[in-house]
């Protein structure tokens, strides 16, 4: 289910290398490479889903497993439980690379300053 010049599809194949926190059967959570914040990770399914929006019912199970690793990732905070989750959803939502994804931030309150992702 990789498609074809998606990056993330890639680095879930391991053609690209990137630093993994996290894998289930569902998904993988990945350091991203221009961190806006101390902590920025991204969750994305292991399936090739463009949008929220592309969520259907067969994939609840993937629904629940970004929660769950929500969850996970909130208990290794320095500042337990004070994150964000950020989803881009269509290019002219500010997503720039089609395959959903969530960005986990935490480490810097996002509403001082200039924060843009
Ligand atoms: P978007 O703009 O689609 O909401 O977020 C895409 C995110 O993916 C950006 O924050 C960007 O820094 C990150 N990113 C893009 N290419 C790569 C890559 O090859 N590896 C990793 N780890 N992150 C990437
Ligand atoms: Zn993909």
């Amino acid at each position: 289910m990789s498609h074809k010049n998606c990056v993330f599809c890639d680095i879930i194949t391991g053609k690209i290398h990137a630093e993994k926190v996290a894998e289930t059967p569902q998904l993988i959570v990945i350091k991203d490479t221009n961190p806006k914040a101390p902590t920025h990770l991204l969750i994305m399914p292991k399936k090739h889903i463009v949008t929220m929006a592309d969520v259907a019912n067969r994939d609840k199970d993937l629904a629940f497993a970004m929660f769950a690793i929500v969850e996970e990732l909130a208990k290794n905070l320095d500042a337990p439980q004070a994150f964000n989750i950020i989803s881009n959803n269509g290019a002219e939502a500010g997503q720039s690379v089609l395959h959903m994804h969530w960005h986990f931030i935490s480490g810097k309150n996002i509403y001082l300053g200039d924060f843009k992702l």
